[in-house]
């Protein structure tokens, strides 16, 4: 019982550093100055694409992107912080956005 108690406290503490790093590491685009968000497929990345974003947030100032639309499917696809895209699963096949830079 104790020691079970012990392993349960640590798995606690663990989450809660993990959730901390994940904060800390928050790799979410701006928007840029001009508003124009431009992703590419990274599965197909030939021509860039003009996006839709779906919401925002401010933070420190600036505008981050918190949902854009797919170009595809038009459903809002949230930020993956481990893909540093945004992924689309609603259209059939999973769909991964980079934003790129204009230009
Ligand atoms: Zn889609």
């Amino acid at each position: 019982m104790g020691r079970r108690q012990t392993m349960m406290e640590k798995y606690k503490q663990q989450m809660k550093a993990y959730r901390k790093k994940r904060m800390k590491n928050d790799n979410t685009p701006f928007i840029p100055l001009d508003g124009n968000v431009y992703i590419m497929d990274t599965l197909n990345p030939t021509k860039k694409i003009k996006a839709e974003v779906v919401k925002k947030r401010t933070k420190q100032h600036r505008e981050i992107i918190e949902s854009l639309a797919c170009p595809i499917c038009g459903n809002p696809m949230e930020w993956d912080s481990a893909w540093e895209a945004f992924v689309c699963m609603k259209h059939g096949k999973k769909a991964i956005y980079e934003v790129v830079a204009e230009g």
